[in-house]
């Protein structure tokens, strides 16, 4: 690269036309008779700010300087991103597809990558982790939301022995799963499935569907699939995998460990997400066919459920219900489809 100007030279009012010489890491200053002036490394030299209008003039470490003739001049930058940035300026289309690829980078790395990591590293997290995290959400539940279940003996008795007899029925190791019972005013009718195989049914629930055993049992079905599918450890999963793209993006840690303490007690506030759901749902379907249940008794208890929003006062109740199990008359609709 050769560019013409003039030379100021150091500490005084001196100045001559002269050309500059760049070739790869070195930088020549020549008289316009071909006297050599100064020679010198590109990294011992210092480019101007850019300013709109003036050319950028390049400072040498003896205090002497050099100013282009032409405005347009721009230095070739030693800079990496410097160099990248001068790309990309050069170069509209590529700044625009990298401007809109990120989001859609993101996006992909949110819905379809992390999923997909959380789907298949959730199986392989052992039973110690997932007992201590149901321990400590245990613990937050009974603390906050939790009274001892109303219930008679006698009908818990039977749930049981229906629940217990029906995973059997179904090849799934019944040692794995532990049916609890409470009445939860916050909760109203609602079931719960901790990552441990712990399943809570509340009073609400079984005063909803106690006349109806096959609709009560798809609810626990629907749970178990839950549990099966290992929904609220890719849950986790998921929360810390977005938790650290944030933290890349925005560079906040503090964030992150938040995320990481948090993610147990916000298992309870955030509801599995409507894939999560609509495999439970399968699920709890595909067992009932396994023991000639029709899938009309689970349509029947999500419908019961649901409509307990039209009776007067009620109304909290399938907000309640609908917080940790979203999208019911979606998923009524793709259970009809099966
Ligand atoms: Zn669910």
């Amino acid at each position: 690269m050769k560019v013409q100007g003039t030379y100021y030279f150091s500490n005084s009012s001196k100045t001559c036309s002269a050309e500059i010489e760049i070739i790869g890491k070195h930088i020549k200053v020549l008289t316009s008779d071909g006297d050599l002036v100064l020679e010198t490394e590109r990294s011992f030299v210092k480019i101007s700010l850019s300013i709109p209008g003036l050319p950028d003039s390049l400072k040498f470490s003896d205090g002497s300087s050099f100013v282009p003739s032409e405005k347009s001049v721009r230095w070739p930058s030693d800079s990496l991103l410097s160099r990248i940035a001068e790309r990309l300026m050069n170069n509209l289309t590529a700044l625009i597809i990298i401007l809109v690829s990120t989001p859609l980078l993101i996006w992909f790395l949110m819905f379809t990558v992390i999923p997909n990591i959380a789907e298949s590293t959730a199986e392989l997290i052992p039973q110690a982790p997932k007992s201590l995290l149901s321990k400590g959400l245990m613990e937050h539940l009974e603390e906050n939301f939790f009274l001892s279940s109303e219930i008679d003996s006698k009908k818990i008795e039977t749930i049981e022995t229906l629940f217990y007899e029906t995973l059997d029925d179904l090849g799934l190791d019944r040692k794995k799963y532990l049916l609890l019972f409470y009445k939860s005013d916050y909760l109203g009718a609602n079931a719960l499935a901790l990552p441990d195989g712990t399943i809570i049914l509340t009073d609400g629930m079984i005063e909803k569907l106690i006349s109806y055993p096959d609709s009560l049992l798809s609810v626990l079905l629907h749970e178990v699939g839950h549990i099966e599918n290992n929904h609220s450890i890719r849950l986790i999963i998921q929360s810390l995998g977005v938790g650290i793209i944030f933290t890349y993006l925005v560079g906040d840690i503090q964030g992150l460990a938040e995320i990481v303490s948090g993610s147990g007690i916000g298992l309870l506030q955030s509801s599995f997400s409507r894939e999560m759901e609509i495999e439970a749902d399968r699920f709890s379907v595909v067992s009932l066919d396994k023991i000639n249940i029709p899938k009309e008794r689970f349509i029947f208890a999500m419908e019961t459920i649901d409509s307990d929003g039209d009776e007067p006062g009620s109304n909290s109740l399938l907000v309640k219900y609908l917080s940790t199990h979203p999208h019911t008359e979606e998923r009524i609709q793709l259970v009809k489809d099966l």
